[in-house]
């Protein structure tokens, strides 16, 4: 059974309308990673969707943790609001709410266009509304237990000082240590480094609870049942051991069905965002993956297995991979190895798979297709040279423009130069043509003007030419390469060429022939 079924039945057994959460800490910049964890959430909550119950994905925004440091994509002026609840950090850009919410949005929209359905969640919002009090309120009582808890699953020294709760001084805007024997419910008191004394409320956005006691806390107020979450909070002694603990010890709840995660590895890495110091961001990932390819990509294997994000040829491969598993899922001809693989085909879809097969353009023909023609209108026109597309649904249509736009976008970014092409408006100046070139494109003109124009056709015809002429076949695609693009490789010869017009490729022959 897929993973995805597994939990899914697990949770629904358990709660009539199961919630999955899954968040996002919005500090700097998104990482690949995070689409695993949103994709995951999504694909548990359409699982159990599946099962004919309605389930709930939420979509927490850690949006009142602090900024840990001044990260080097930040201007210098930043350095003073270190230690203060990111939603009340001005935008880097100006053009959003707070520091927030411009590094989630432009996540939270391409989320969107992946298909995951969930409600966001801004937890800065939570604290406003007093979601927390209660929860807060027993952290002061418990405090102690919460001490032993700490000391017993991470095995460290008991720390008789630790606040599970930080006010914020109203002065400064940073977080800072409460007064423990003030407490008196809802205030409690506390002195400032910045020399400010003070009391918070905690019924308001007066301060937040610390990570490990915020996570249980989260899951008190929604219910959670399920939840993904990266591999370093599953550690031994980590957040969500000592978080097991809290939720019935201290909260009088049970803790959510773990789902912990592998990492996402960056591979065939090409270029670097120099202002964001890193390579591919999990928005890079978006805009150059078709979005039911990333799905699937990450609904393959097993949570626990380790994903290669590939931004170089890979990611042709994971496509036709794709491709492939639609056909199986639709012939139904595979073998039981390959079960779990074409149900991650059918989970990509989130319960809207397709009624019959869909019309499949590669994203590896569409390389070709996408450096041959600009707007989508002419890359169709193209494209209708070599696939037929007639028949394609609005739904097809949809899908084939997307594929466009993230090829298109790989190409202006991460993909190897192998690939890259541009065809010359005319013969390449650097081509001198011997007299043994032009006497193998004259004949070549000769087959190809009543020849089938077709990438199967071409193919033979300039490979039993080539092969007949001193220039051998190898030889052949050279020229031919270059008399087209001006270098000695390219892409497929024979789908290439039947991408362009035929009369362009013949005249381009032609005038190389008698010049
Ligand atoms: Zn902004
Ligand atoms: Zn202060």
């Amino acid at each position: 059974m897929h993973w995805a079924d597994v939990i899914a039945k697990s949770i629904a057994e358990k709660a009539e309308k199961p919630l999955i959460a899954t968040g996002i800490s919005p500090t700097g910049i998104i990482h690949v990673g995070s689409l695993r964890e949103a994709i995951t959430g999504e694909s548990i909550r359409s699982a159990v969707e599946g099962l004919g119950k309605e389930a709930r994905l939420i979509y927490l925004i850690d949006s009142f943790d602090p900024l840990r440091r001044r990260y080097d994509f930040l201007p210098p002026e930043y350095e003073k609001y270190v230690g203060m609840p990111i939603s009340r950090i001005p935008c880097p850009c100006g053009k959003h709410n707070n520091y927030a919410h411009h590094f989630v949005q432009p996540f939270l929209d391409a989320v969107d266009s992946l298909g995951v359905h969930c409600e966001i969640i801004w937890t800065s919002d939570l604290y406003a509304q007093g979601k927390f009090a209660e929860c807060i309120d027993l952290t002061f009582k418990k405090r102690k237990e919460i001490i032993n808890i700490l000391h017993e699953v991470s095995g460290k020294e008991p720390n008789p000082d630790y606040a599970p709760y930080e006010p914020i001084c109203e002065k400064c805007g940073r977080y800072t240590k409460p007064i423990f024997d003030t407490y008196e419910y809802p205030f409690v008191k506390y002195n400032c480094s910045c020399g400010h004394s003070g009391t918070a409320d905690i019924r308001k956005d007066d301060g937040k609870l610390t990570w490990r006691l915020e996570w249980p806390a989260k899951w008190k107020i929604f219910g959670t049942n399920a939840e993904p979450f990266g591999k370093d909070h599953a550690a031994a002694g980590g957040s969500y051991d000592t978080g097991k603990r809290i939720a019935p010890e201290i909260f009088g709840i049970e803790a959510p069905y773990p789902v912990p995660y592998e990492f996402v590895q960056l591979k065939g890495v090409g270029q670097m965002h120099k202002s964001l110091g890193c390579s591919v961001t999990g928005l890079d990932a978006i805009r150059m993956t078709p979005p039911e390819v990333l799905n699937y990509l990450f609904l393959r294997v097993p949570t626990n297995r380790a994903i290669d994000y590939d931004s170089g040829i890979g990611l042709l491969d994971v496509a036709d991979e794709y491709d492939r598993m639609e056909v199986a899922y639709f012939t139904k001809e595979y073998d039981e190895a390959a079960e779990n693989v074409v149900r991650a085909y059918e989970i990509a879809q989130h319960n809207h798979v397709p009624e019959k097969l869909p019309v499949q353009v590669s994203c590896r023909h569409l390389v070709n297709v996408v450096q041959l023609a600009d707007t989508f209108e002419e890359q169709m026109k193209v494209l209708s040279r070599t696939v037929d597309i007639s028949k394609a649904t609005e739904e097809d249509m949809r899908r084939i423009k997307k594929r466009c736009e993230c090829i298109r976008y790989w190409l202006n970014t991460f993909a190897p130069d192998m690939v890259k092409f541009s065809v010359r408006q005319t013969i390449p100046q650097h081509i001198t043509l011997e007299t043994l070139d032009k006497a193998f494109l004259q004949t070549l003109v000769q087959r190809m003007n009543d020849c089938n124009w077709d990438a199967e056709t071409i193919n033979n015809i300039i490979s039993t030419l080539g092969k007949e002429s001193p220039l051998g076949s190898k030889g052949a695609y050279k020229l031919i390469y270059n008399l087209i693009i001006g270098q000695d490789r390219g892409p497929r010869l024979g789908p290439f060429l039947a991408s362009l017009d035929k009369q362009f490729v013949i005249n381009r022959f032609n005038q190389a022939a008698y010049n």
